[in-house]
């Protein structure tokens, strides 16, 4: 036999990843696994998702017996969307390994226990109440005072299923409209800016984290994310890493974690985490060595992690329910345009476009030529 013979079939199959979700973060997963020789299973009851065009996808419930049947096949199953039932997770953690673990997607998934969480590593939070019922409403508002914000503890994202509280007023009207499901009334952070976070850790252990972003939000969307934030100092950092270190450590945590903070007063104040890759670092696929999303497949795998050091500064601007048109966009020196391939819809991430450049000041300007043509998109 030459020693020129190919590998046996079992050496040269791709690993196969299974993914729960199958949005946008699911295709851009996809298409960062593709060079890396991994092929991707992703499960989504939705007929026709983003990541479609980069995997198998079945359409079917997270937890049903041939999602199951086909994830017990995968090599490791990670999921791109919070709010998958947690014993979906469970289910398939029974049969294959699950990163990150159902336990974190647990804490997570519910504001009281996230910030619950965060509250006993010492990380600073608003106040914060459980609110089961009217009386409960009131006792948190004797203690917190206005304002305040009354959330769900559950499902909430872009902004739904939270209200700032001003007045007693307010208060009625917010609890008759949400007060349904179970509630968690948190103190009005003054802060001056929001940041965010984004690390991982790997299976084995290794811990990267990513230079902390600014974020714009608008309407409770997301707009603009600015990398690096402007005028971190390493102290700063070296605060937001410690808190995500505990984390790590407390949740057993493996894959890309993103979190939220809010900077209050030379305080870092935890919002809320992602147990996932997240919309702040969608601008790593250009900026950074390593994306977020080959990241977060290399810490799953329990590969060696990447640099996440930033080529230059850089900006993301989300496209919100409609996309601008690519050539414009990419006219502008170092753009480059994410298209999700969903329908346009009034509030829906469509897309986003990136743009790098040498200086702050150049980036600035090729901002200012791109942010136009986003916001007046069709
Ligand atoms: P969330 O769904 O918790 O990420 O909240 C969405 C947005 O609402 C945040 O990005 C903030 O702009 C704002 N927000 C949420 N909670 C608070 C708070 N406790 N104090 C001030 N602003 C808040």
């Amino acid at each position: 036999m030459s020693s020129t013979n190919p590998a046996p079939e079992a050496e040269r199959r791709l690993r196969r990843v299974g993914v729960l979700g199958a949005g946008q973060l699911g295709l851009m997963l996809g298409l960062a696994g593709r060079p890396l020789g991994l092929e991707f299973v992703f499960v989504d009851p939705a007929a026709e998702p983003p990541a479609k065009s980069v995997g198998e996808h079945l359409a079917l419930d997270y937890g049903s017996p041939a999602a199951l049947e086909k994830l017990a096949s995968c090599e490791v199953v990670t999921y791109e969307f919070e709010n998958v039932e947690v014993d979906a997770v469970r289910a398939v953690s029974n049969l294959t390994r699950v990163y990150p673990p159902a336990s974190a997607l647990a804490v997570a998934q519910d504001r009281l226990y996230e910030k619950s969480c965060f509250a006993e590593l010492g990380i600073p939070t608003a106040p914060f109440f459980d609110v089961a019922s009217h009386d409960d409403l009131k006792r948190a508002i004797g203690e917190i005072g206005y304002p305040a914000v009354l959330k769900t503890r559950r499902f909430g994202y872009d902004g739904r299923g939270q209200a700032v509280l001003q007045t007693a007023d307010d208060a009625e009207r917010a609890y008759a409209e949400l007060g349904k499901v179970p509630l968690l009334l948190e103190g009005f952070v003054p802060f001056e800016r929001e940041l965010s976070l984004i690390g991982a850790r790997s299976a084995s252990g290794d811990v990267r984290f990513y230079p902390l972003v600014e974020n714009h939000h608008r309407e409770g969307i997301l707009r603009l994310t600015l990398a690096p934030a402007p005028n971190v100092t390493p102290d700063r950092q070296a605060m937001a890493e410690g808190y995500m270190r505990a984390i790590f450590e407390r949740l057993d945590y493996v894959g890309v974690l993103a979190l939220e903070l809010f900077q209050a007063g030379g305080r870092l104040v935890a919002n809320e985490m992602a147990p996932r890759v997240h919309n702040s670092g969608h601008l790593t696929l250009e900026a950074a060595r390593t994306s977020q999303f080959e990241q977060h497949l290399r810490a799953v795998l329990d590969l060696p992690l990447g640099s996440t050091e930033l080529i230059e500064p850089s900006a993301m601007l989300n496209c919100i329910g409609s996309l601008p048109a690519p050539a414009a966009v990419l006219a502008v020196t170092d753009a480059h345009l994410h298209d999700y391939g969903k329908a346009p819809r009034a509030g829906r991430k469509v897309g986003h476009v990136t743009v790098r450049a040498p200086t702050v000041e150049l980036l600035a300007e090729r901002l200012a030529t791109l942010r136009p043509m986003i916001e007046s998109a069709p």
